[in-house]
């Protein structure tokens, strides 16, 4: 069956004493004016329900976490790290990997690894996340504090700045650390760049690799991901059908609205600029392959009075034209005849 990843937090308001963003004497003053209480006051959920004391994320703070330095140098300082941290920790190394045909997760400890596929929707993002979430169900030593390194930056920036908006998967990692909370061990999430040797990055990523169509399968999809991929399928989908209609030999490629539609004023413009586009938007000769006009050419130039003879060449328009042109910024020295 599948499972979709959903927050773990309701989207309800929680009340939180406002007064603390004012000065004691402006606050009172301001609540009086008002005439509410500050416990009246809906707010925006606290951050604080966001904090987890007994997690601690890393991407920045080590020596081995600076990129630029050489990849045999990154190796020694990690491994000197690991050597000073390996025996009151529990160490995890976690990878995803995603291929064309292929999306699958990894985890190894000293003691057990495991890989499994995911849904191919997923987002390389998503699988990372993933892939931690895993690690701390399946391999986490409950008497140990807990050392997980991931090459996934950008996953451990999004748990650092969790919210209420953030990924359903980040939520998801943000309540797995929480639930970890209760065994009163720590947990460290640490960020190891990727193709710097660093041994147990290597294995992760090797294991994740070596996913095949017959690894075990954990279905598992992010609401976002199904979001974008509905989001792409609905873009795909009308331009291979109309690829595959007899229109597209006679219109060729047509710009997407979509591109345009970031300097549209509204709906109705959209429309309008379609409608120019598909060459749908009426004109004489437009209503006279439906046999709705008789008279398809322009009376002024007698050439075909389509959009392209409206907008480009007939003389009829040349001042509001050459006006437009010049607001365009298009160069008006050779302006259409
Ligand atoms: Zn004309």
């Amino acid at each position: 069956m599948t499972t979709l990843v959903r927050g773990t937090f309701s989207f309800k308001a929680r009340i939180r004493d406002v007064e603390s963003l004012l000065p004691q004497e402006q606050g009172q003053g301001f609540f009086k004016s008002l005439n509410v209480s500050p416990n009246q006051i809906i707010t925006f959920p606290k951050a604080p329900v966001f904090q987890c004391e007994i997690c601690k994320i890393h991407t920045s703070d080590s020596d081995f976490q600076n990129k630029a330095q050489p990849t045999a140098i990154i190796e020694e300082l990690f491994n000197d790290f690991i050597s000073n941290n390996s025996e009151d920790s529990f160490i995890i190394a976690t990878d995803a990997s995603k291929s064309l045909t292929l999306t699958s997760i990894a985890c190894i400890s000293n003691q057990h690894s495991f890989v499994f596929r995911k849904h191919p929707i997923n987002s390389i993002f998503t699988v990372e996340a993933l892939a931690i979430c895993q690690a701390i169900d399946d391999l986490s030593n409950p008497e140990k504090n807990l050392m997980i390194l991931t090459d996934s930056l950008s996953v451990l920036q999004a748990l650092k700045s969790i919210s209420i908006r953030s990924p359903k998967i980040i939520h998801r990692l943000h309540h797995k650390k929480m639930i970890r909370e209760k065994s009163n061990k720590k947990i460290k999430l640490i960020w190891t760049a990727g193709l710097s040797n660093i041994s147990w990055n290597e294995k992760a990523d090797f294991l994740a690799r070596t996913a095949t169509n017959s690894t075990p399968y954990l279905n598992c999809i992010s609401a976002e991901d199904i979001i974008s991929h509905l989001q792409k399928i609905s873009i795909q989908k009308p331009t291979e059908t109309f690829r595959n209609s007899k229109y597209y030999d006679s219109l060729g490629d047509i710009p997407s609205v979509v591109s345009l539609s970031p300097w549209l004023k509204h709906r109705r413009e959209e429309i309008t600029i379609s409608r120019i586009l598909t060459r749908m938007i009426i004109t004489p000769s437009l209503l006279h392959k439906f046999d709705l006009y008789d008279n398809p050419t322009c009376h002024k130039c007698n050439q075909e009075n389509d959009i392209e003879h409206i907008l480009l060449n007939c003389t009829q328009y040349r001042a509001h034209r050459i006006k437009l042109w010049e607001k365009l910024q298009i160069d008006t020295q050779t302006p259409p005849s």
